[in-house]
């Protein structure tokens, strides 16, 4: 029988490798976009007809209820947030309420429209945040230190509360950075790949910053603290497990990540090598970007998911970050 699915944030970078899968599977999908000025949602517009788009948002209760009880998923993947966590400290309050409440406004509508459905959420490894330990897993406390990951972290409590409280089939997917072409351009990875587009191709107008500035000028790209370290998979790869864990006979929690560990200089050298350009010469660290707090170095052990979902990551970082490179040459290139 066709399963119906609903995802929110379908016109983000894992919402939209999830769309990806979920079609291949021949789901009946219902993907949830904000309504904005521009109806321009790149990461999906090969989706168009194969998917049902409706209109709604994590601030809006009503939206919410009138989706579920109008399709009556039998999945629904929680995607959409203020997913940016260096945004979270200038956007506090948005922050809370579309990633942390808007959870909660979600889990309502499926308890009371069709509580049967199966409901994935995207909480983060920010949940640990400060949590200095190399390598992390279920079992590890949570010690969210930014607003982005407070919040999460309500996320991902109240999910665990509503399996709890309502036997409901309630997932959180614990999952470390996982990155795309289809990234935000926001996020270290894509700025670091998209700068080397744009340099190697002799760009003359690259796109903005999260500054409202140009992404690279005079052949330099600004970044925050090079020294950060990240736990960096394939967004295509992690949307799998997000599926794995609905269709298990029970619910719970997982630790999504590569265990393996970067620094945002070693992201810089890999990209820029791939070109053949040192990226010394074109990177430059400056204040404005740095976050008020670090989280600690951490790995994401996810031998829980290997061990019952079957999952685990199979592209290295050199290969993804190759792919990304090559992705955003291709973009630049036929943008000219
Ligand atoms: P993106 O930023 O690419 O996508 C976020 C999506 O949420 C977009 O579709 C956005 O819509 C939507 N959205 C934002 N605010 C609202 C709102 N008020 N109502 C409805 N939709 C809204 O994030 P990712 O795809 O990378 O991440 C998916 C989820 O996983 C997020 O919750 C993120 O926080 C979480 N996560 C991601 C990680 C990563 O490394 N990628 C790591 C851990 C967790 P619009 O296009 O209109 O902006």
């Amino acid at each position: 029988m066709t399963k119906t699915a609903l995802i929110t944030g379908i016109t983000g970078q894992d919402g939209s490798y999830l769309a990806d899968l979920l079609v291949a599977k021949e789901y009946n999908l219902i993907g949830m976009a904000r309504r904005s000025t521009h109806y321009h949602h790149p990461n999906i517009s090969h989706l168009i007809g194969k998917i049902t788009l409706e209109h709604g948002d994590l601030m809006d209760s009503d939206t919410l209820n009138n989706l579920v009880a109008k399709y009556q998923p039998d999945e629904v993947y929680n995607l959409a947030a203020q997913s940016v966590p260096a945004d979270s400290w200038h956007q506090p309050i948005v922050t809370a309420e579309i990633t942390g409440v808007g959870t909660i406004r979600m889990l309502e509508a499926v308890r009371r429209h069709k509580p049967d459905a199966r409901f994935y959420q995207a909480t983060s490894r920010e949940i640990y945040g400060g949590v200095d330990q190399e390598e992390v897993d279920e079992s590890t406390p949570f010690l969210a230190n930014n607003p982005y990951g407070i919040a999460k972290l309500y996320s991902h409590l109240i999910t665990r509360n509503y399996r709890e409280s309502y036997d409901m089939f309630a997932c959180g997917g614990i999952l470390f950075n996982h990155e795309s072409p289809r990234r935000g351009l926001h996020f270290v990875t894509r700025k670091v790949t998209m700068a080397v587009a744009c340099i190697y191709c002799d760009i003359k107008h690259p796109p903005v910053n999260e500054n409202g500035q140009p992404l690279v000028q005079e052949g330099k790209v600004k970044l925050g603290n090079l020294d950060a370290v990240r736990d960096w998979g394939y967004a295509k790869e992690f949307v799998e497990a997000m599926w794995l864990m609905l269709q298990q006979d029970t619910p719970q929690d997982y630790v999504i990540g590569t265990n393996t560990a970067y620094t945002v200089r070693d992201l810089c050298q890999v990209a820029f090598d791939t070109v053949g350009l040192n990226w010394e010469d074109h990177v430059v660290s400056d204040a404005a970007f740095m976050r008020p707090t670090e989280i600690a170095a951490s790995r994401g052990n996810y031998a829980k998911a290997k061990a019952e979902l079957g999952w685990e990551p199979e592209i290295s970082f050199q290969a993804l970050i190759d792919l990304m490179v090559k992705a955003d040459i291709e973009r630049v290139k036929n943008n000219q």
